[in-house]
């Protein structure tokens, strides 16, 4: 069957169903953005000439709102409690059902068990049939759900599903027997899926596949009427939890900032002002969606305190004209020395409160300082207020880089995780992306390839690993390798320059771009990218 793009979303949101705050929530998003979605849905429908797609049978199942997981997200809702994920979400509902998928939704195991046709009280029972979907979207949560469900089957059907994991999964933290006998073992990886399988929030490591969400898309008149209405000394900060306010040292530089900007604060309280939110901070509460985003049109500044990490409202400030003012974390937080990343699969050091900002936005939108440093702070918060309004023909507001997050990428990175063949081991030649985007590149000792792709304002593509794991790749590097190794090893392909020994790697599951080990150079394989669209290179289209 042909998929149709659909523009009304009601029937979506009788799908979405009700019970819970998180799913309120999640409908209000949908509802608020329908325009929007609308809009982006016949833009890209003309765009295609009206080309024949498939419909596909897609079953999402939100495994972390089940009360089979404990749902500790739902009561928390309305009390400042994680929305991202939530956004998320209903981001990728909206995203598929607008692309005109066939659609199954559920929140239960009992909705679980009924869409995959296991007999109801027979929990273990092993779904043995086919199985009745194109595509399952859904979280670590969901996954257990579906093996202690499906049983041995959930093999066989493996390469079906997409697993949202906002923060990622590492191939050393995936592969069970690699993760057991190196000690990369915690309670979410070893699934022993193709590591294109997890979908993150933002673009961490080209490892994994990138989800994103999706943040307001401005006509020219809404931007020329937030410039206008900006209110130039006014700072809101980023936390709606009173504990987010705990930082050290917070009176310090909330005492700085006071001294030239009035503060504004979104937190959450039940009768009285959280004590930890100074007297002088103008408190609105835990705002709707809609009126943050109204308070972010008026404010200059959007400043964070460390906590919560890579969540969406920096980029909804900055779409909406604000600067970010973030922290740096010196050491980086990971899950090494971070309890909040402790247990979580992936070894990835986080450089400040949100790095894809720092790293894919930057200045002038993003400023990324010390905290510590109370004059560092304070330059960057008189810096701030020189900075005149963003304005259309200087620099570009909101930022190109953006638009990664804006519906027509959010159809394309939807599309593009649709592919069924990241099947385990896959060994047939990518099409996509064209071989001809290979660049080569050595890194550092110690360097992971995405860093080292980086630093040639590349991006590592694994899927052009196996191009690469061979010794011709070796000789073309000109490296001289007395021995060559063939292993399973995270960091394979590698060279060891003090041994003169090079690695090749044994184990697809293994190839790695975050992977870096300190005696290794790794071998990577490179491609360049369209800027504000990470996943396409310049010949991709
Ligand atoms: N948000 C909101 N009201 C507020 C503060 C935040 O609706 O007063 C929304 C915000 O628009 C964003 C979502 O909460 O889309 C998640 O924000 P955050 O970046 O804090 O990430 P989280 O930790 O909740 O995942």
């Amino acid at each position: 069957r042909q998929a149709a793009f659909r523009t009304d979303l009601t029937a979506l949101l009788d799908q979405v169903g009700t019970g819970k705050e998180s799913l309120s929530f999640m409908k209000r998003r949908i509802r608020r953005l329908a325009a929007q979605w609308a809009t982006a849905a016949q833009r890209l429908d003309l765009k295609l000439h009206r080309r024949w797609r498939e419909q596909k049978k897609i079953l999402v199942h939100v495994g972390f709102l089940t009360e089979e997981s404990g749902d500790v997200f739902s009561p928390k809702v309305l009390k400042g409690g994680p929305l991202g994920e939530m956004v998320q979400w209903a981001d990728i509902l909206t995203t598929l059902y607008v692309l005109g998928h066939n659609l199954k939704i559920s929140v239960s195991v009992k909705e679980l068990q009924g869409f995959l046709g296991v007999p109801p009280g027979r929990g273990s029972c092993p779904l043995t049939g086919p199985l009745p979907f194109d595509l399952i979207y859904t979280d670590y949560h969901g996954l257990q759900q579906m093996k202690q469900h499906m049983g041995l089957s959930l093999k066989k059907h493996k390469c079906h599903i997409r697993v949202i994991d906002t923060f990622g999964t590492e191939p050393v933290y995936n592969h069970e027997e690699y993760a057991t006998l190196h000690g990369y073992r915690t309670n979410w990886g070893y699934w022993n899926l193709n590591t294109r399988q997890y979908m993150t929030m933002f673009p961490h490591t080209p490892d994994n596949s990138f989800m994103g969400f999706v943040s307001e898309e401005l006509n020219k008149t809404e931007k020329h009427k937030i410039q206008q209405n900006k209110v130039k000394n006014m700072a809101v900060v980023y936390g709606k939890e009173a504990s987010m306010w705990k930082l050290q040292g917070k009176e310090k530089f909330l005492e700085i900032l006071h001294r030239y900007m009035e503060v504004h604060g979104t937190v959450y309280y039940e009768t009285q002002r959280p004590p930890e939110v100074p007297a002088f901070v103008k408190n609105h509460g835990l705002l709707p969606q809609q009126d943050l985003q109204q308070l972010l049109r008026k404010a200059k500044l959007f400043i964070g305190f460390g906590f919560p990490y890579e969540g969406p409202a920096p980029l909804e400030a900055i779409a909406n004209g604000c600067i970010y003012l973030q922290p740096k974390f010196r050491p980086p937080h990971s899950s090494l020395n971070h309890e909040f990343f402790r247990g979580k699969p992936t070894s990835r050091e986080v450089s400040s409160q949100h790095p894809y900002a720092e790293q894919y936005i930057g200045r002038p939108h993003v400023m990324t300082v010390d905290y510590n440093n109370s004059e560092e702070f304070e330059t960057a918060v008189r810096e701030i207020m020189r900075i005149k309004e963003f304005c259309a023909s200087e620099t570009p507001f909101p930022p190109v880089n953006v638009s990664v997050v804006w519906p027509r990428g959010m159809f394309m990175q939807v599309g593009e995780s649709g592919q069924v063949s990241w099947a385990e081991n896959s060994t047939a030649p990518p099409c996509w992306p064209p071989l001809s985007a290979l660049r080569f590149r050595m890194s550092a000792e110690g360097q992971s390839c995405v860093d080292a792709c980086r630093s040639s304002d590349l991006v590592c593509e694994p899927a052009f690993f196996r191009y690469i794991n061979n010794k011709e790749a070796l000789s073309k590097l000109q490296v001289q390798c007395d021995v060559v190794e063939f292993e399973m090893n995270h960091v394979f392909p590698a060279f060891s320059a003090t041994a003169r020994e090079c690695g090749l790697q044994k184990e697809p599951l293994l190839f790695s771009c975050a992977g870096f080990a300190n005696k290794y150079r790794r071998v990577c394989p490179c491609r360049d990218f369209r800027k504000g669209q990470v996943a396409l290179c310049h010949d991709c289209l």
